[in-house]
């Protein structure tokens, strides 16, 4: 998730989730997690799941895992899920309840692309999530999709075919600006939606598993012809 939030405001809000939580330190994370909210099994369990998510994003993107740790956060004063240089931003419940879509920020963190359009860094992200908890392990936070990868193209057709969809389809694989996608269930769901069902034909069209490689891509307006007839199709 993009936010246009300060990053004073991020600073501050990073402090005040470091006091008071409980610490869990692997090779790759570094988890606060809030005193008291998980038992010590389950804060054990989702580091772990942290550990190999890294792990298996790093090795599906061919990239070496970088030595700076990452730092999680997993609060029940994060509202929504978000990635923000090094740190990512978890709410509580979602964790607790197997929710928590910590492969698409830690794709964000891993693989960041400032320059990159909204539609591919936010697609990217998410296809990367379903793929690597389909491929590899893990599970799919799924905030917008209903069986990850596998189901996204017929997600993306039920989308098209209602206004809030088709609003949000000039967005997804064009320069345009990006949306305003406050609005969760009628902008940001189809927006989500619609961006990784494109990101996933490229990545399956191309071979390229590379979020600056697809950045470059010189025939994108032919290429998004194509994924609009197939999924007509
Ligand atoms: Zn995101």
């Amino acid at each position: 998730m993009r936010l246009g939030i300060g990053l004073l405001v991020l600073a501050g809000q990073c402090l005040a989730l470091q006091s008071n939580s409980v610490v869990r330190e692997g090779e790759h994370a570094l988890v606060y997690y809030e005193s008291g909210a998980l038992s010590n099994q389950a804060m054990d369990e989702f580091s772990a799941l942290l550990e190999r998510g890294i792990g298996d994003i790093a090795k599906f993107a061919g990239i070496t895992v970088p030595e700076q740790k990452i730092s999680y956060f997993v609060n029940g004063r994060v509202d929504i899920s978000r990635a923000r240089r090094r740190s990512v931003y978890l709410p509580l419940e979602r964790v607790r309840t197997r929710s928590a879509p910590y492969l698409h920020e830690t794709a964000h963190v891993l693989l960041p692309c400032d320059e990159c359009p909204v539609w591919l860094g936010e697609g990217y992200a998410s296809f990367v999530q379903s793929y690597v908890s389909e491929h590899a392990g893990g599970y799919d936070g799924q905030i917008f999709t209903r069986r990850g990868n596998a189901g996204v193209d017929q997600d993306a057709v039920r989308w098209l075919g209602n206004e809030r969809g088709k609003a949000m389809l000039p967005y997804v694989g064009t320069a345009l600006q990006e949306p305003d996608l406050t609005d969760r269930r009628n902008a940001a769901a189809p927006f989500y939606v619609l961006a990784q069902s494109f990101v996933k034909f490229l990545v399956e069209t191309t071979g390229l598993k590379d979020i600056h490689s697809l950045s470059a891509l010189n025939d994108l307006p032919l290429l998004r012809e194509r994924w609009l007839a197939g999924l007509k199709g």
